[in-house]
């Protein structure tokens, strides 16, 4: 009997033995074609030779030291790196385990930045409806994925939610791609208003939107007028680029397609690859400098911040997708991918809708293409699509069920990139 705490208490699932390029293979042998890496954290595929090196050198120098006492050189490297790399403003890096803990971390730093400040009464969040940030209690506060809040409603923290900028279900007829994306974006100034801007402190956002809606990218001159509209208010900018961080768009940092910088920028998934667990949370010059002519200390933190053996891990994913031109290769990549959905799924009379960027794509299901009418929630299509899938030896990432009524069923895919034409 297996003392395991799986995911799902009825499902046991096959042992992964092994990794080869975009191949998981099981303990039968059975080959597995990673279309998601499990959910876009594996952007180098199950075998990447540089990184295991990378962590088997660190290993052999030093795993941990504790942060409180000691930095290591693979952090700082890291960091160097990622900051080399990163929008306009980014300065600083904060090295955590993982995406929830990214997300989690922002929020608490948007909040001290503004205490430090002398502007104790900033302590509002407003969110996206249809979003994911995570499984901790912040994180999930901020979140707008119904589903998985509804148990835990309780305990969370009271945080305002407003529309994601979704063209394919919010644009009205006859709008115009861009009036449609200045409408949404001005409903963060009217919650900015209602709710008091001297209380808010931060607006986090998805630039495309993942898990909750299938690689759904917001349409041009939005992200625009939300830096003007925090600006304008002194309300903290922090993108949720855990999942569509890290190259996926086709771009190493997803924000660069939309020509904005945030204040605080979040990753994880592909900044390890799935080769050790780290994430990370960029902050500008102006939020460092108020905690260090401040406090001096900023009040949270892990045991396994800044792990060496998953810093050097990252330090090696960074040069593969720097160096060896894989971003470029996503991006490339990613329009293949998409020509191909569309030839496959253009006309096909439940694919509603196929958008994304890079290797990062959604297909939305609907019952008709006309009415956009969700497919049926009460079919659960997405496990059984996730099943069929992985039993012909395909790994995707079928979500969904019209739990608030407003969004569909979709599929997503996150192929690795070294993923070949014929894969
Ligand atoms: N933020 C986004 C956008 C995500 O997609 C996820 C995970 O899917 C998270 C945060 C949470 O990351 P993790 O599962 O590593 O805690």
């Amino acid at each position: 009997m297996s003392h395991i705490f799986p995911r799902h208490t009825a499902v046991k699932p096959p042992v992964a033995a092994r990794g080869d390029g975009a191949y998981i293979i099981d303990e039968a042998g059975k080959r597995y074609l990673d279309a998601s890496g499990g959910a876009a954290v594996s952007c180098l595929g199950h075998s990447d030779a540089a990184v295991t090196e990378a962590i088997k050198a660190q290993l052999d120098k030093i795993a941990f030291a504790h942060t409180s006492f000691f930095t290591s050189e693979a952090a700082e490297r890291l960091a160097d790196k990622l900051i080399a790399h990163a929008p306009e403003g980014l300065d600083r890096v904060y090295l955590v385990s993982g995406g929830s803990e990214a997300t989690e971390a922002a929020l608490k730093l948007a909040r001290q930045y503004h205490l430090e400040r002398g502007e104790p009464q900033r302590a509002h969040f407003i969110a996206r409806l249809q979003s994911y940030h995570g499984n901790t209690i912040g994180a999930l506060s901020a979140g707008g994925n119904m589903w998985r809040r509804e148990p835990f409603e309780p305990m969370l923290v009271k945080m305002s939610h407003i529309d994601p900028c979704y063209a394919y279900r919010g644009r009205q007829e006859g709008e115009s791609v861009e009036d449609y994306g200045q409408r949404v974006a001005n409903a963060l100034e009217a919650e900015i208003l209602r709710v008091g801007p001297e209380k808010v402190a931060a607006f986090i956002a998805e630039p495309v939107v993942g898990a909750t809606l299938g690689a759904v990218p917001s349409v041009p001159g939005y992200f625009r007028r939300i830096r003007e509209i925090c600006d304008k208010y002194g309300v903290l900018l922090i993108l949720d680029e855990v999942m569509c961080g890290m190259g996926r768009t086709g771009h190493l940092y997803a924000c660069e397609a939309d020509g904005i910088a945030p204040d605080i920028l979040c990753i994880a998934k592909g900044l390890g690859a799935g080769y050790q667990p780290i994430g990370a949370m960029l902050c500008s010059k102006a939020i460092y400098e108020a905690i260090e002519q401040g406090s001096g200390f900023f009040q949270h933190g892990h045991t396994y911040i800044g792990h060496p053996a998953a810093a050097a891990a990252a330090g090696a994913v960074l040069s593969r997708l720097t160096d060896d031109g894989l971003v470029e290769r996503c991006r490339t990549m990613g329009e293949k991918l998409d020509a191909a959905l569309r030839d496959r799924f253009g006309q096909h009379p439940h694919i509603g809708d196929i958008r994304g960027r890079g290797l990062f794509r959604g297909l939305e299901l609907v019952a008709d293409r006309e009415t956009k009418e969700p497919f049926d929630p009460a079919l659960k299509i997405n496990a059984k699509l996730k099943k069929e899938a992985f039993a012909r030896g395909l790994i995707c990432y079928p979500m969904g069920g019209t739990i608030d009524g407003r969004r569909g069923d979709h599929v997503l895919l996150a192929p690795p990139f070294i993923i070949e034409d014929a894969q």
